[in-house]
């Protein structure tokens, strides 16, 4: 078995088991299935009651590491976007053990899961989800209320972060009055605000041009050395940044992975 070197480029698409054996796991999957159970559309006709099971996500293991940058590839209704949400603490496995910084998360009540989250993750989707009534600066510092900062250090600390996402001079502007892009940046920025130690981004480009894209994933790659990075994409641009990719067909991991 190789022996990676931290400080060695490993390249894309490599066994994440011979990859950064120095680093600690930040989170991990351990045979996790995901499975929906509803009841089919026939009840409400008044025919004979029956439930469909739909598994999201079939026996996946994935171990995610310290200064990692890991995609998740598949087509659509694969299962990504369902991977994320277990990854990220949003919600639990029906089977197998997620691991978020040493903790199942199945063992946690909801309150202690969302502290977890508050915690360890920050999450990045699609399509931003900024509160339009808010400035930028306002939307990067809302989780930290719940952290119990002052508005001082969240002022300031919500400042210090649009600097570093390149949108220092547009602090006071709404969601409305930014591009895609910017507000994509500030929807990193406030990801980043509780000091994630795992930032999770479902399809964080898909809204995007491609020059706009790019900018995002040098600023996912410059954020490396303050969080291991989860994303999912089926955008090809997107994947060949990542230092592997995790790739899911109808729920189940197919790329090959010791
Ligand atoms: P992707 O993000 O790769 O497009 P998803 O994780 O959203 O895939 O979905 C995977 C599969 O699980 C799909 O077949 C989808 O319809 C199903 N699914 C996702 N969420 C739910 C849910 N809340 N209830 C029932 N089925 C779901
Ligand atoms: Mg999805």
């Amino acid at each position: 078995m190789r022996i990676a070197n931290s400080t060695t480029s490993t390249g894309p698409q490599t066994s994440e088991n011979a990859d950064n054996q120095q680093t600690a796991p930040v989170v991990q999957c351990q045979n996790v299935t995901r499975s929906y159970t509803g009841r089919g559309s026939g009840s409400l006709l008044g025919r004979k009651e029956h439930t469909q099971t739909v598994t999201a996500v079939s026996d996946v293991s994935v171990t995610v590491r310290e200064r990692e940058l890991v995609g998740i590839a598949g087509p659509s209704g694969s299962g990504k976007s369902t991977l994320l949400h277990l990854l990220a603490a949003l919600d639990v496995p029906t089977s197998g053990v997620v691991t978020v910084n040493g903790t199942d998360t199945s063992s946690l009540s909801e309150r202690a899961l969302a502290r977890m989250r508050l915690n360890n993750i920050g999450i990045v989707f699609q399509h931003f989800y900024l509160l339009p009534a808010l400035s930028a600066r306002a939307n990067v510092a809302l989780p930290l209320v719940e952290l119990g900062l002052s508005r001082k250090e969240r002022r300031s600390r919500a400042s210090t972060l649009l600097e570093k996402v390149g949108l220092g001079d547009r602090e006071s502007h709404k969601p409305s009055e930014l591009s895609g892009g910017e507000q994509q940046r500030v929807a990193i920025a406030r990801a980043l605000s509780t000091k994630p130690k795992l930032l999770i981004a479902d399809e964080p480009t898909g809204e995007l041009d491609t020059e706009t894209g790019a900018s995002i994933l040098d600023l996912f790659d410059d954020l490396r050395d303050e969080c291991a990075l989860v994303v999912a994409s089926h955008d090809q641009q997107t994947l060949d940044r990542m230092d592997r990719v995790v790739r899911l067909q109808d729920g189940e991991r197919i790329d090959d992975h010791a």
